[in-house]
């Protein structure tokens, strides 16, 4: 049995992680300051002898034993990163590196979410790890981006200098339960939206794309990353290679809703970037990992949990 430190473990994907980690009969420790996180998505994990939570901001330094690090706390939705940018890019920066102290003074291995972001407006497409991005140092997004990338460096150096294990993981949209109902990303907005017969708020013409992953898959992909062999340290894509406009989406969540909701056109936000979508080819080699559930059966289950909470 290994004592598994999860930053963000009360958030979408953190929930997610921590059930996935007690169930492989792990013990967890979950940190989070619940900024984003919501009590709600580990609620029932509390009577669990093999949880415990601590509320603790990942910007201050942690002094704990554990025997593995996931690194997942940070906003990630564009709403909720660009609220307090400052704390943001804190969050990415110095949470980071107090993550890899952590991992160094205890001689142990340390995953981190690292995101399709890092790549930007991206030029090249679709993104393979090898392209190094195309970001806005100076908009709205960066606080996010910058903050990610100069983590990767940080986990790089922390590896290279101080011999620290690492896993680094680029991960690609993710919906699914346990998302924030208000946290204005788009699979949760457009899902609300129809299901409550509100008009569905598509930012541009729709023509954007992105490539959205179940979070079973994506949970499966980073519990086979942390385990994959000795000095494979990625960066590895992880996300679903299905590439769809916001348009598409749109007209698949309506459907499935039998929704009688319109669409309304709004400005596309700076920075956004016009497509995205993973090559997983090293996902597929060195994790023998590749998604499992489509759009439209990952969006059902997602539509039900919604149906439930709103
Ligand atoms: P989320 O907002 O639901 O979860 C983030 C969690 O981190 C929340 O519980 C929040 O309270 C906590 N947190 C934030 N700042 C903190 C701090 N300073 N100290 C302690 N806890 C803090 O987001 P998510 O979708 O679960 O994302 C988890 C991770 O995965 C993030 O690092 C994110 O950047 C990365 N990621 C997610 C996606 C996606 O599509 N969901 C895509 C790319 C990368
Ligand atoms: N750190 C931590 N927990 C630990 C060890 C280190 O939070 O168990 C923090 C430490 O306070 C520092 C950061 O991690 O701010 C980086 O640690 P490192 O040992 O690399 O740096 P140093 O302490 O030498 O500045
Ligand atoms: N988007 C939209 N309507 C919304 C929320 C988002 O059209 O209500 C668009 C957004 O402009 C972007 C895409 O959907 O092009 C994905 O946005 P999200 O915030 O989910 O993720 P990210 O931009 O970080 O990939």
């Amino acid at each position: 049995m290994k004592r598994i430190l999860v930053s963000g473990g009360g958030g979408f994907l953190g929930s997610h992680l921590c059930d996935r980690l007690l169930k492989e009969g792990n013990e967890v420790l979950c940190v989070d300051n619940f900024f984003t996180g919501n009590r709600k998505n580990i609620h029932h994990l509390l009577d669990n002898k093999n949880f415990e939570l601590l509320r603790h901001d990942i910007t201050h330094p942690l002094f704990v034993e554990v025997d593995e690090i996931y690194n997942l706390a940070c906003p990630a939705s564009p709403v909720h990163y660009q609220f307090d940018p400052v704390q943001t890019t804190k969050t990415s920066v110095i949470g980071a590196m107090n993550m890899l102290g952590l991992a160094k003074r205890l001689k142990i291995k340390v995953l981190q979410a690292s995101t399709s972001e890092i790549y930007g407006d991206p030029e090249v497409h679709p993104q393979p790890e090898s392209y190094k991005g195309s970001v806005n140092t100076l908009g709205p997004r960066a606080c996010y981006d910058e903050g990610k990338r100069c983590a990767e460096t940080l986990f790089f150096d922390y590896h290279r200098q101080h011999k620290v294990a690492i896993k680094v993981m680029r991960i690609f949209n993710t919906y699914g339960p346990r998302m924030h109902p208000n946290d204005g990303r788009v699979v949760s907005n457009f899902i609300v939206q129809a299901l409550k017969g509100q008009d569905i708020t598509m930012y541009g013409d729709g023509m954007q794309t992105r490539s959205f992953c179940y979070v079973d898959d994506n949970i499966e992909g980073m519990y086979r990353l942390m385990n994959s062999r000795d000095g494979f340290t990625g960066p590895v894509n992880i996300g679903n290679p299905g590439e769809f406009t916001m348009l598409d989406l749109a007209q698949q969540i309506i459907e499935l809703t039998n929704s009688k909701s319109k669409m309304i056109f709004m400005p596309l936000p700076q920075d956004d970037p016009m497509q995205r979508k993973p090559v997983i080819d090293l996902a597929k080699k060195e994790l023998d990992w590749e998604p499992t559930v489509n759009l439209r059966e990952g969006l059902v289950k997602t539509i039900s949990y919604f149906e439930s909470v709103i």
